[in-house]
């Protein structure tokens, strides 16, 4: 059978030579994307789509599976000598579709790509190498190639205004390098993909950029469970040359490499098997905190086309949060929440629950408490009749992730991170794995999908109350793991 180059496979190619031979050959070993990448995918789609409106007389190019019937029907609509949205084109065993092909004077063409990012990376300047290279050679007059992107300075007011949302810049000069040698680059892949078995590849940079590989579980299976990747924030460069040379655990690890003390307290930890406690530092800590003591978390989402007025692209927009309220030593808690099904923007409602709930005394507790703040600020700054509320509040602000992040705690059984998911269990037992919805990524992906796409009211209802779940066990978590930390330093 052909073998048919896309400007998608080249890509990985460039990535890495074992993930272009899975691609073609074992495709069924390369595991589904999380809900999360899917749902950057799907924006970078509808951004797509949304560009096009700035070409009015533009032509959508059916989408076609057979790449010679595309090629065929592209060839036919360039001669309408209007914009065409999709158009693909082949050349011998290579195969490119552009976002928008621009025509220019009489018989040339601009290649515009849209990107749902908000500046240009590399990878985009490679796949607009790859869709001119094969254009040439099928025979089009390529002028200049564009790259349509977010600028992030939009302020949504109203509708949307596309020629303010979308920045356009000329990297004609900058293709002039990337093409270099691509002749050269398709040949090697087109070689690759007939290979009877996976190219031998190393592990390195190459796994994490510029997409995070699939790969990677089968590829780092050789590693032990507890290897240097684990080492808290070692750099990813310092551990792919010590994997390099053979070099996989902590013990391992040469004498001229200078370690934190963070470092060294947690590879001590893995050597003993017992947490580190440092009990002055904790009580310090502790001793900070004020009743009534209030627990806060918010779940954000962020969209590349704003959704409401005065914001701007990729903003987090909180749309729900759990509050629980610990009055005293030995009150129960008192649980409050709120989920938006943002008809309207749900700031205002926040604050304004928030302002009534969070009283005018006691410590405020989050985890990586700057985000919650952050969320607070912008919002406020929205709606500037709390700026004054939320200037009082601030100071009461607490982090819980404090004694973790400064390994005044922990656990071997963190493996490296201070995240609240693996000090939970690490300190109380309790953790998120029955949970439908286990993380922050998957509560914006899963708040997305049933809020800004046809789902049915049931399954949309199931998810705010799995949402509901989530969101509350990660404030019954911040109380759970202070219990934990009062009962250690006792
Ligand atoms: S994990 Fe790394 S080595 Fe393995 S296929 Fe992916 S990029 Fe290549």
């Amino acid at each position: 059978m052909e073998q048919i180059l896309t400007k998608t496979k080249y890509i990985s190619g460039l990535q890495c030579s074992k993930l272009l031979w899975y691609h073609y050959n074992d495709p069924h070993k390369i595991p589904p994307q999380d809900g999360m990448t899917k749902y950057i995918f799907d924006q970078g789609h509808n951004i797509g789509v949304l560009a096009q409106g700035l070409f009015p007389n533009g032509i959508i190019v059916k989408n076609e599976t057979d790449h010679t019937k595309a090629s065929k029907l592209s060839f036919e609509l360039l001669r309408e000598r209007r914009p065409l949205f999709e158009a693909g084109f082949k050349y011998e065993n290579i195969y490119a579709r552009a976002d928008i092909l621009n025509p220019v004077n009489d018989d040339a063409w601009d290649i515009i790509e849209v990107k749902s990012s908000t500046k240009i990376d590399e990878i985009s300047l490679h796949d607009i190498s790859f869709q001119k290279h094969c254009f040439e050679k099928a025979g089009l007059k390529i002028r200049n190639c564009y790259v349509m992107f977010i600028n992030k300075y939009y302020i949504k007011h109203g509708e949307i205004d596309l020629k303010e949302l979308f920045t356009i810049k000329n990297v004609t000069s900058r293709i002039r390098i990337t093409i270099k040698g691509i002749k050269k680059r398709i040949k090697k892949m087109l070689d690759i993909i007939k290979i009877p078995s996976p190219p031998e590849k190393e592990i390195g940079h190459h796994c994490r950029y510029p997409y995070k590989c699939l790969l990677q579980n089968k590829c780092m299976r050789f590693l032990p469970e507890k290897n240097i990747y684990s080492l808290c924030r070692i750099r990813k460069s310092v551990a792919d040359s010590l994997v390099k040379s053979g070099i996989y655990t902590f013990k391992e690890i040469p004498d001229e490499i200078l370690l934190t003390a963070r470092q060294i307290i947690q590879i001590n930890c893995e050597e003993t098997g017992e947490p580190y406690i440092d009990k002055e530092d904790i009580r310090s800590f502790l001793s900070k905190l004020i009743f009534p003591q209030y627990f806060l978390d918010f779940e954000t989402f962020m969209t590349s086309v704003p959704v409401f007025d005065e914001t701007h692209p990729y903003q987090q927009i909180p749309f729900q949060f759990s509050l629980h309220v610990l009055e005293s030593s030995n009150a129960k808690p008192l649980h409050y929440s709120f989920i938006s099904d943002c008809l309207k923007d749900p700031r205002k409602d926040i604050l304004l629950k928030l302002k009534k709930l969070l009283g005018d005394e006691g410590s405020i507790i989050a985890y990586n408490v700057g985000f919650e703040i952050g969320v607070l600020k912008r919002s406020s700054e929205v709606f500037p009749e709390y700026i004054d509320w939320f200037n009082k509040i601030r100071p009461r602000f607490i982090d819980l992730w404090e004694p973790f992040r400064n390994f005044d705690y922990y656990s071997p059984l963190q493996n490296g991170s201070a995240s609240l998911k693996k000090v939970l269990p690490a300190l109380t037992k309790k953790n998120y794995d029955n949970m439908a919805i286990n993380n922050g990524e998957a509560a914006c992906s899963e708040f997305m999908r049933v809020t800004f796409s046809n789902v049915s009211k049931k399954e949309k209802q199931k998810v705010l109350v799995d949402l509901e779940k989530y969101c509350s066990l990660d404030t019954m978590a911040l109380i759970d793991i202070l219990f934990a930390l009062q009962k250690l330093v006792r």
